[in-house]
C-alpha cells in the first residue's frame, strides 16, 4: 500500500498502480484518508458554490458519446446562436444581485472561430466590468485565442480530460487526448486558472477511472477546480442505457481525487440531481467541496436551490466565503444572508442560473 503521509507533498508523478491501490482500499479506510487530506487544506464545513450560463447551446460538431449537444445525435436539443452581450450581461447582473462573484459562460463549440473571439471577449470584458470573476468553456483554444481571452479579462477556463487516455477513444473520435492537453497548456501559459475533470459511469473500468484521476493529478499544475461528473444518460446519445455506476464507486472516485489533488476544489457536477442526499453527504465526507448551484446545469437538471439549501442546513455546511488575497477573489458565489436562511421563497433562485439553461443538455465538459 503506498504511503499517503499526514502532510503529503503535492505530487505530479502518481503511478497507475498507486492510484489503483487507493481505489481498492476498504471504503472506510479510503474515506478516512481522504478526509484527513481534506482537513489539511480546507475547512470541511465549507462548500464552494458555482453557477453557469450556457451562452450558445447545441449544434456542436463533436461526437462526445455522452453529450446531447452534439448535432449528430437526436436528443431534441435545438441549436441556438451565441447570446448577445446585452443578454449575457442581464444574466450576469441577476447573478451578481443574487450574490455571485464568478460567472461562467459555456458555449457548445469544438473550438471558437477566430471571428467569435472578439464577441466573447466583449462579453468577458462586460461581465468583468460588473465586478464579477469570469470563467468560460468554449472548447479547444489556440495559444493566440487563450491569450486574447486572458487579455479580455478571463480568469478561469474549463476544459475536461473526460476519461482515461486508453478509454478516450471509446467516447470521442473527433479530437484526441493530446488536443485537450494542448488546450490546457495554452490556458496555463496565458496565465489563466484551469478547471479540469472528467466523467465517470460511461462504462469504463475501475482501472480506467484510476487512469483519469492519474492523468489529472499528473498535469504540470493541478487544476484549480476538478469537476467529477457522474454520467447523465440522455436518450439519443450513444451512452444512453449504459450500466449505472455503483454509488460507492462514485464516492471512491471523489475520495481518490481528493487524495491526489489535495489543494484543488473537487466539484460534484453533472449527475448530482439523481444523487440522494445521503450520497451527496458521503461525497462531502470523501472530500468534495464544491458544487454547481441552481436549477439547471447547462442542459440537464440540477437539484433545486431549495433542496441544496436544506441539505446544507441539515449537514451543517455553509458556502465557502470569498477570500481575497493580493486583490484576487477566490470562490464562486457569495450567498451570504440568503444562505444563512434555510430556504428561499419558491421560485427564487440563487446564482442567476435560470432561463438561459432551461432547454439545454449537459455539456459535461463544463462543470
Ligand atoms: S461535450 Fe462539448 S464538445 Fe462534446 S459534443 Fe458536447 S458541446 Fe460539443
Amino acid at each position: 500500500m503506498p504511503a499517503v503521509s499526514a502532510s503529503p507533498a503535492t505530487r505530479h508523478d502518481w503511478s497507475r498502480a498507486e492510484v489503483e491501490v487507493l481505489f481498492d482500499l476498504p471504503l472506510p479506510v479510503l474515506l478516512q484518508r481522504a478526509a484527513d487530506v481534506h482537513r489539511l487544506h480546507f475547512d470541511p464545513t465549507e462548500v464552494q458554490v458555482s453557477t453557469l450560463l450556457s451562452v450558445k447551446t447545441g449544434g456542436c460538431p463533436e461526437d462526445c458519446a455522452y453529450c446531447p449537444q452534439a448535432q449528430r445525435y437526436h436528443t431534441g436539443v435545438d441549436a441556438t446562436k451565441l447570446m448577445s452581450t446585452e443578454d449575457v450581461l442581464e444574466k450576469a447582473r441577476q447573478a451578481k444581485a443574487a450574490g455571485a462573484s464568478r460567472f461562467c459562460m459555456g458555449a457548445a463549440w469544438r473550438s471558437p472561430k477566430d471571428r467569435d473571439i472578439p464577441k466573447v471577449a466583449e462579453m468577458i470584458g462586460a461581465v468583468k466590468a460588473l465586478g464579477l470573476e469570469t470563467c468560460a468553456t468554449l472548447g479547444m483554444l489556440s495559444s493566440e485565442q487563450a491569450q486574447a481571452l486572458k487579455s479580455a479579462g478571463l480568469d478561469y477556463y474549463n476544459h475536461n480530460l473526460d476519461t482515461s487516455p486508453e478509454f478516450y477513444g471509446e467516447i470521442i473520435h473527433t479530437r484526441d487526448y493530446q488536443d485537450r492537453l494542448d488546450t490546457l497548456g495554452h490556458v496555463r501559459e496565458a496565465g489563466m486558472k484551469t478547471c479540469c475533470g472528467g466523467i465517470v459511469g460511461m462504462g469504463e473500468t475501475r482501472a480506467q477511472r484510476a487512469g483519469l484521476l492519474q492523468a489529472l493529478a499528473n498535469l504540470p499544475a493541478h487544476p484549480d477546480s476538478v469537476p467529477i461528473n457522474r454520467l447523465v444518460q440522455v436518450e439519443g446519445t450513444p451512452l444512453h442505457g449504459v450500466a449505472e455506476l455503483d454509488a460507492f464507486e462514485f464516492v471512491r472516485a471523489i475520495a481518490v481525487a481528493r487524495i491526489l489533488m489535495p489543494k484543488s476544489m473537487v466539484r460534484l457536477s453533472a449527475g448530482r440531481e439523481t444523487m440522494s442526499d445521503e450520497l451527496q453527504a458521503l461525497c462531502f465526507l470523501a472530500g468534495a467541496n464544491s458544487i454547481f448551484y441552481g436549477e439547471k446545469l447547462l442542459t440537464t437538471g440540477n437539484p433545486d436551490t431549495e433542496r441544496d439549501l436544506a441539505l446544507f442546513a441539515r449537514l451543517g455546511l455553509r458556502p465557502m466565503p470569498v477570500v481575497e488575497t493580493s486583490g484576487t477573489v477566490h470562490a464562486d458565489i457569495v450567498v451570504g444572508a440568503t444562505l444563512r436562511s434555510t430556504a428561499l421563497p419558491r421560485g427564487e433562485s440563487v446564482g442567476g442560473n435560470d432561463g438561459g439553461l432551461e432547454d439545454s443538455p449537459p455539456c459535461t465538459r463544463v462543470a
